[in-house]
């Protein structure tokens, strides 16, 4: 049959809900235009990495085109989608062009939010993208080259002082290596500093660091941080961000490298819609995963809020995606088939982990819990079985074992010019 003349099913995100969705259409009578803005899928649990120099940034992100290579009837689009017309079944590019569809299915994912102050993110920058990342490495290494030149000891105070916003995962998980770069990797590099006095400080308005683990794995993190070096603030908010430092409350403390790690804001996909959607942005989806009143249009991923059978939410997290990509499949498939629907979506959990420095890790797998080396260990085998492709699970493999082995950072290199604009001169900078 003509590719034109079958059921045409889009699905706007690369991600990981949308490239689960379409490698699980394989084989069904469809033609599938999968549209992302980004010319690549990026494995964002490992971004932490890029940030602070442990790996590259083609160890961590594959051209999406390439993935589907061999499936005549995916055709790949490098393309922002800006609204959807439901009455009309048309979606609109930015640039005006306008696509048909038979099913849509968006899985935009989401971004970080600064609770109404996106005035702070030019100083703070939030870790989502391969540009963010670069961003986050280049703006720490240059605190370190320019505290090497520096001689007046307030800026240099401030530019080895290095503030994360937030205690979740990405918060922690950045603070441990930035503490371990500076304490361990730096010191003998550098002539007229000391980079082991570097500040490094995990600020989080909650109670606990990894405030979703178990209350003894968070103590344990927190015990961690603490031996790396990390400077932890709880029950403490940041009120103001600046290009010279933080205000944590009512303190204002000289920091030239902040990173924002809080606060989750899903894709517009609830506006193109014209849909309900929760605090965080998410289309409030039925129980198929399809939008209520709208049932050839699937929202997945970060971008749907659907609730677990227990009335808690189904976190925003890899798996999840995958497995509502995997579920959507299904139903698409059972429609095509005039089979019956499967029931409601059910997420599984299967654990959760986060490592603490290049040596140490959390995990949580409900009864079994377990901290430290072989937690690490753990968590580095079940990462490089999800990468894609062989040449990326070796390349990251060699890359953690060197980097285990010699305490070398492999990916330290600054690139770009550095657009933020310098503290004034009337800004003491301490
Ligand atoms: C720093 C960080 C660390 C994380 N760590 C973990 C972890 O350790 N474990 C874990 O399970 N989860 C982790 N997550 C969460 C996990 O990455 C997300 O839950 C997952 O990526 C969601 O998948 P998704 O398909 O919904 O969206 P995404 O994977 O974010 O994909 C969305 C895609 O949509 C595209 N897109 C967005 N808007 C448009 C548009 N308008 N037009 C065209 N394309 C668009 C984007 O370019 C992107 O490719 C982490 C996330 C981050 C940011």
């Amino acid at each position: 049959m003509a590719l034109d003349n079958l059921h045409h099913v889009v699905v706007v995100g690369g991600g990981f809900g949308g490239l689960q969705l379409v490698k699980d259409l394989k084989g069904l009578p469809v033609r599938i235009t999968l549209i992302d803005r980004r010319n690549h899928h990026l494995f964002q649990p490992l971004l932490y990495q890029v940030a602070t120099t442990l790996l590259a940034t083609s160890e961590i992100a594959w051209p999406i085109r390439r993935l589907f290579r061999d499936r005549p009837e995916v055709t790949t689009l490098l393309a922002e989608v800006d609204g959807v017309n439901a009455a009309a079944k048309t979606l609109t590019l930015s640039g005006g062009d306008d696509i048909s569809y038979d099913t849509l299915v968006l899985a935009t994912g989401a971004t970080h939010a600064y609770f109404g102050r996106d005035e702070w993110a030019p100083f703070a920058p939030g870790l989502k993208t391969l540009e963010d990342a670069t961003t986050i490495r280049r703006r720490m290494l240059l605190a370190f080259e320019q505290a090497e030149r520096e001689i007046d000891p307030a800026v240099r105070d401030a530019l080895l002082t290095f503030t994360i916003v937030g205690a979740g995962p990405t918060g922690v998980e950045l603070a441990g290596i930035i503490a371990e770069l500076a304490h361990v990797t730096l010191p003998r590099e550098f002539r007229n500093i000391d980079t082991r006095k570097t500040r490094i400080m995990l600020v989080e308005a909650g109670s606990r660091v990894l405030a979703g683990f178990a209350e003894e794995l968070s103590a344990y993190a927190h015990k961690a941080l603490e031996r790396l070096g990390v400077e932890i603030h709880l029950g403490e908010r940041v009120t103001d961000c600046s290009a010279a430092g933080v205000m944590i409350g009512e303190a204002f403390i000289g920091s030239r490298t902040i990173v924002w790690a809080a606060g989750v804001e899903a894709s517009p996909a609830a506006v193109w819609l014209g849909v309900p959607a929760d605090r965080a942005g998410r289309v409030i989806v039925g129980k198929d995963l399809s939008t209520p009143g709208l049932p050839e249009v699937f929202v997945i991923g970060d971008t749907a809020s659907v609730l677990q059978e227990d009335g808690k939410p189904v976190p925003g997290i890899a798996p999840a995606a995958k497995q509502q990509g995997s579920y959507v499949a299904k139903i698409i498939k059972a429609r095509l088939m005039q089979k019956p629907v499967p029931p409601s979506f059910r997420y599984r959990h299967q654990g959760s982990l986060a490592t603490i420095g290049r040596r140490s890790a959390i995990i949580d797998f409900g009864r079994f819990k377990l901290t430290g080396a072989l937690a690490w260990w753990i968590w580095g085998i079940a990462h490089i079985y999800f990468l894609i492709g062989t040449r990326s699970r070796f390349a990251v493999a060699w890359s953690w074992l060197w980097i285990y082995l010699s305490g070398q950072h492999t990916a330290r290199l600054i690139t770009q010019r550095e657009t933020v604009v310098p503290p004034s001169s009337n800004d003491s900078g301490t």
